[in-house]
């Protein structure tokens, strides 16, 4: 059955909010956004047909019960969600639907499913996908300590239901894990409202790569590709690129068989991400499952030619995908860098007042942003102000772009992480493709060494 969606509510804010009313506009769609008073003049609020206040608390993004009666009030077919916010929360999906309203995401209860690592990581085992070597379920202090004994240390105490590289401790012996264990619990406790961790084995080094995944409702399983995601801080991705330098012909469909194996076992429907690392051997470990757009999704666009938020649209109305194979060739190179609203030096966040801004004249370069001067950055979200996504022939001329745009990319009244950006891109490990998840954090010591 095809419903289609003439309106559509986005619960989010930010470049994702300005993001998804832009295919919105190409596909004809009526949009209407939610705001806080903080971002009355938000882009986002700008762009949209409609416009509803949330009120006075900037946290009314997470007020379900706000935003549903917005949905019931303006009409609207169905809600985007974006990432972050209530993007993979169960009760969220479970409550639109129960409005009559179509969730543009997989259906609620496989969010409720897939929100736990450890049951993801056990359905993977159970049907051959690799995983990290670890524990199948929550574990106790004393179960842990048994596991940890086999796996040799370091390893990771992670939380069931983390996200956004939070909740990840690593421990490198066992006095550290009965020091730690009941910390990290407390810690996971305040952040995930849930106090379950699991213990996996920590791969030194690994490479963080990612398959991005299209399903239908109609049992149609593609992947588009993947993405490399090592670049990283303290577990969150920072710069992002397709395809990897790295993954092989071979590799690449294997871990497509992999992400489609998993994905056709849960009876995953719209667009989803099955994130892998993958060690120094090039073995490959599935580590979760995210159930949404990701930040990162345009470097995939930009090599395939796919508008990913049109796809989740089409196929939340009931649609079949119109390409039912996997892609294996891909145009070109892409390659994204965030840009955060933070001081580049101390790497803290510098909220505030944009003044003045000027964007990149560079051919080939996407900025996905919701910026505009006398745009306000409140402190109270994600600082993530901007992306910009260049394409190249090759990686070199991605790459090379990349840093050209970065360097015509003005933004006063706040800082910016731009020039932090364009030293790990201008960086011999980075230029050869040799990155791996620490490479980052190492490559701020050092600099911050050379500067003292
Ligand atoms: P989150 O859901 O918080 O993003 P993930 O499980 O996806 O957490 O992991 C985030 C990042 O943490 C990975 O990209 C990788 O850099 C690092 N990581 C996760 N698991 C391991 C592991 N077993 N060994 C080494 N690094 C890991």
């Amino acid at each position: 059955m095809v419903d289609r969606i003439s309106k559509i509510l986005i619960s989010n804010r930010g470049e994702i909010a300005v993001r998804i009313i832009r295919t919105c506009r190409k596909l004809g769609i009526r949009t209407v956004a939610i705001y806080t008073n903080v971002d009355a003049n938000a882009l986002h609020v700008k762009l949209a047909d409609e416009t509803y206040s949330l009120g006075s608390n900037p946290y009314s993004y997470l007020d379900i019960e706000k935003i549903i009666s917005i949905a019931k009030k303006s009409g609207v077919d169905a809600v985007h969600p974006g990432y972050g916010f209530l993007s993979e929360n169960a009760k969220f999906a479970k409550t639109v639907e129960d409005s009559g309203i179509i969730w543009i995401g997989p259906k609620w209860n496989l969010i409720e499913l897939l929100e736990s690592k450890s049951r993801t990581r056990l359905i993977a085992h159970e049907i051959g996908v690799p995983i990290v070597p670890g524990s199948l379920e929550p574990v106790s202090l004393t179960e842990a300590k048994k596991i940890a004994e086999k796996l040799g240390f370091p390893v990771l105490i992670k939380a069931d239901r983390g996200g956004g590289g939070r909740g990840i401790r690593i421990v490198r012996s066992m006095e550290e894990l009965e020091r730690l264990f009941d910390v990290a619990i407390e810690e996971i406790k305040t952040s995930f409202g849930s106090d379950k961790v699991y213990i996996e084995k920590y791969i030194p080094r690994p490479r963080h790569i990612e398959v991005q995944i299209l399903a239908d409702q109609h049992g149609n399983v593609i992947a588009l590709g993947e993405r490399e995601c090592s670049v990283q801080r303290r577990y969150q991705k920072v710069i992002e690129e397709a395809p990897s330098p790295v993954v092989t012909e071979e590799e690449r469909r294997k871990i497509y068989e992999y992400a489609i194996r998993f994905m056709k076992r849960v009876g995953y429907v719209n667009a989803g991400t099955v994130e892998f690392i993958r060690d120094d051997q090039g073995n490959y470990y599935l580590i979760e499952v995210n159930k949404r757009i990701q930040v990162e999704h345009p470097v995939t666009e930009m090599i395939t030619g796919i508008d990913i938020v049109e796809q989740q649209i089409r196929i939340a109305e009931g649609r079949e995908l119109e390409i039912k194979e996997s892609i294996y060739r891909f145009n070109g190179h892409a390659i994204e860098a965030r840009v955060y609203a933070e001081d580049p030096e101390k790497l803290l966040p510098s909220p505030g007042t944009v003044t003045w801004v000027e964007f990149p004249k560079t051919e080939h370069v996407r900025i996905d942003h919701a910026l505009a001067p006398g745009i306000e950055i409140p402190p109270y979200y994600d600082p993530l102000i901007a992306k910009v996504i260049a394409w190249g022939r090759t990686r070199e001329e991605a790459r090379t772009r990349l840093i050209k745009a970065l360097t015509e990319f003005k933004v006063e009244g706040i800082k910016t992480s731009i020039p932090l950006l364009i030293d790990v891109l201008s960086s011999p490990e980075f230029i050869e493709g040799r990155v791996h998840t620490e490479f980052m954090n190492e490559f701020i010591r050092s600099r911050m060494q050379r500067k003292e």
